[in-house]
């Protein structure tokens, strides 16, 4: 869904497709059976970074009572790191924090399953945001009037983020739409790139910044000023493609899974009730990477489903799936509001080091990789259904954590 017309000028180039630390494998041999200790010692020694201040949770008491107000402690989850992933032909350790038993083993399994075709490829968008202003009660001519002094509140805005200028980003464009709802309420969008940071912070303030001018020039009264989740110009593609060979699965031939897959995928693309657990089982790989990483889930999830409602006019599954001659294909497109800068993604350490562990150097690189686990998680979840079904693995898992 585009909001309205009018060309957003794109500063930075789409698509991130390089990260800085290939590894030579994410296949680790053993790594399910090792103990604790020697996967830390291993991801250490591949990538550098020590993870071992994860086993505590990674934030003392002092450092929770300076996150959230009231603090009284931490609420531990289980980090994991999934194998076997290549992400635009790089090898890549995804680290994922979730308490769910077999939603990293899902991943591993997907991501081993995606080597037979070389892996997910994915590219996001540049990282623009809409943040929104509402003007009630505008004057006759007042969206003219907004876009004839586009120029002039884009320089007010920028100046209230110095930082994100510097950084090469920055307010790019103005839209306005009018009648939202009723006939009295104007709503106008400061389409911002955030560059490396997720932006919220940013572009409020941006908003605050200019909606005074916007007011003066539009007649009417300031609403709210506050950005929106639904980011549809900040989205991540991301493709697999999968030779039936590499679809296989205990009694099950190739073809019959990558059939069972794209029969799933036609039911959810006909009903709500399954969409909405087809995109569950998305956002299981989705969230768990967004976690690990100190990015905002909730965020996510909100720009998610509402572009999973809104970009087919009722609710849809956020992936595809379809058979090309003996390869199954899948896609995924979704807002992915990330950052690498700002948030508890530089405040947490270990969510600090799940970043620089992958090597990511740019926001668009995390989305890829967010992008890539979802996909991942999605096809694990269907391939399973539509073979020896989703109990079979979930519940060996579930006995796992009763033994022990
Ligand atoms: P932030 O407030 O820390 O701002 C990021 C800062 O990084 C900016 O000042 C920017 O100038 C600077 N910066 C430095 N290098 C940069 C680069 N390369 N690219 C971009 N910026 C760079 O963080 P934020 O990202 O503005 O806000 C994220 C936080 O806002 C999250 O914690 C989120 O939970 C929260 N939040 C979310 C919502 C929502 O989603 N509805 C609403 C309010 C707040």
């Amino acid at each position: 869904m585009k909001i309205a017309d009018g060309e957003v000028e794109l500063r930075v180039p789409r698509g991130y497709t390089s990260f800085m630390k290939s590894l030579e494998t994410s296949q680790l041999k053993g790594f399910s059976r090792a103990t604790v200790s020697s996967r830390i010692d291993e991801v250490k020694r591949l990538t550098g970074v020590d993870l071992s201040p994860a086993s505590t949770g990674g934030l003392m008491q002092e450092a929770a009572d300076r996150f959230v107000e009231n603090a009284v402690g931490s609420f531990g989850m289980p980090l994991g790191i999934a194998t076997n992933f290549i992400i635009n032909g790089q090898e890549v350790l995804v680290p994922m924090a979730v308490e769910e038993p077999s939603v990293i083993a899902a991943a591993c399994n997907a991501a081993r399953m995606a080597r037979f075709g070389g892996g997910f490829v994915a590219e996001t968008d540049p990282s623009i945001t809409a943040v929104q202003i509402e003007v009630l009660q505008p004057k006759s001519g007042a969206a003219a009037a907004l876009k004839a002094a586009e120029a002039r509140l884009l320089a007010l805005a920028n100046q209230a983020q110095p930082g994100l200028l510097q950084a090469g980003g920055g307010a790019v464009a103005l839209k306005v739409r009018e009648c939202v709802g009723s006939e009295d309420r104007m709503v106008v969008h400061l389409m911002v790139d955030c560059k490396d940071a997720m932006g919220a912070n940013t572009v409020n303030t941006m908003a605050e910044a200019v909606s005074e001018d916007i007011v003066e020039i539009a007649g009417g009264r300031a609403g709210l000023r506050i950005l929106s989740n639904l980011a549809d110009e900040r989205l991540v593609h991301v493709t697999v493609s999968i030779p039936f060979e590499g679809m296989k699965r205990g009694r099950f031939s190739g073809a019959e899974v990558s059939e069972g897959v794209v029969r799933a995928f036609e039911f959810a693309a006909a009903d709500p009730y399954r969409a909405a657990t087809h995109n569950k089982g998305i956002f299981n790989g989705i969230d768990a990477v967004l976690l690990a990483t100190g990015n905002d889930w909730r965020a996510v999830e909100a720009g998610g489903h509402a572009y999973a409602a809104v970009k087919t006019g009722t609710y849809s599954p956020l992936s595809t799936w379809r058979i090309e001659g003996d390869t199954l294909r899948g896609t995924l497109e979704m807002p992915m509001a990330v950052g690498i800068v700002g948030g508890a993604s530089v405040l947490h350490p270990i969510g600090k080091a799940c970043i620089a562990l992958m090597g990511i150097r740019a926001a668009g690189e995390l989305a890829c990789v967010v992008g890539a686990a979802g996909l991942a998680a999605n096809l694990a979840a269907l391939a399973a259904l539509s073979s020896e079904g989703i109990q079979f693995g979930h519940m060996r898992l579930h006995a796992r954590r009763k033994s022990s």
